[in-house]
């Protein structure tokens, strides 16, 4: 007898956030509503079937026992490792809302065949063009200043928190000339002594986060009164609120606190 192959593991998505079955709830897609768009995929061996739920089926599933968790909270409470299965179900799903449409000619797109050439791309049958999920890089810069580094309060951030600069690539720019203009662009400050870090995905809904280290070189910091409110230079004992666990802004500054302190 043929053993039965290992159903995907379920992800299920509404907006931003992720449906968790309740404690001893029946299993939280058998026989519930439909969802609006659903994604299989493999991750690290292992196969998932995404599914992204209108706000009413939403609701209807929390009616049942379901637990609503924004996406951003389980990355805190998950650990990084752990919410790469969500943070890649939840980017092909914000994907395939806007890649129904040939951009070029408008036909219908269909998913290319898994085992064809362009697996997880989508393809216009009119056209032959081919399209891929969306990905919009973005550099993040943690700025020193002798023991200090530059905070930024954002004017859509809640009051209070400070995060760090930050700004989307534009076509044809490197990442390092991205992170030389925002600093320039948000800040009013000249950087040099760049140091790549590392990257995060944050499909919120479509970005890849370069981190990298600077050094002010010049310039007073100077918010530039739109994105920015309001700039500080703080030291590991003058920390304001700083963004919530999982997002790389607050790992780059826990990094800067413990060396500052380990050198202390
Ligand atoms: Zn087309």
């Amino acid at each position: 007898m043929e053993a039965a192959p290992t159903p995907p593991t379920a992800l299920a998505f509404s907006g931003q956030d992720i449906l968790l079955p309740g404690a001893g709830a029946p299993g939280l897609l058998e026989g519930g509503p439909a969802a609006a768009l659903s994604r299989d995929f493999a991750w690290e061996g292992r196969s998932y079937r995404a599914f992204l739920f209108g706000e009413a089926e939403a609701a209807a599933l929390e009616a049942g026992g379901a637990s609503r968790l924004p996406v951003r909270q389980a990355l805190a409470e998950l650990g990084q490792e752990e919410a790469r299965p969500l943070l890649r179900g939840l980017a092909l799903l914000r994907w395939l809302e806007t890649a129904r449409h040939c951009g070029a000619c408008g036909g219908l797109l269909e998913d290319c065949p898994p085992e064809g050439e362009e697996p997880g791309g989508r393809r216009c049958p009119a056209c032959g063009r081919v399209f891929f999920p969306r990905i919009s890089p973005a550099v993040i810069l943690l700025i020193t200043k002798g023991g200090k580094i530059l905070l930024a309060h954002n004017a859509r951030f809640p009051a209070g928190r400070f995060g760090l600069i930050a700004g989307f690539v534009e076509a044809g720019e490197t990442l390092e000339e991205t992170a030389i203009r925002e600093a320039r662009e948000e800040a009013g400050i000249e950087i040099g002594g760049l140091r790549y870090l590392r990257s995060q995905p944050w499909p919120f809904p479509d970005s890849l986060m370069f981190a990298f280290r600077a050094e002010w070189r010049s310039g007073e910091a100077r918010p530039d009164g739109r994105e920015i409110a309001e700039l500080r230079w703080c030291g590991p004992d003058e920390l304001p609120t700083i963004p919530p666990s999982g997002s790389i802004a607050r790992a780059l500054i826990d990094e800067f606190e413990a060396e500052a302190r380990g050198r202390a």
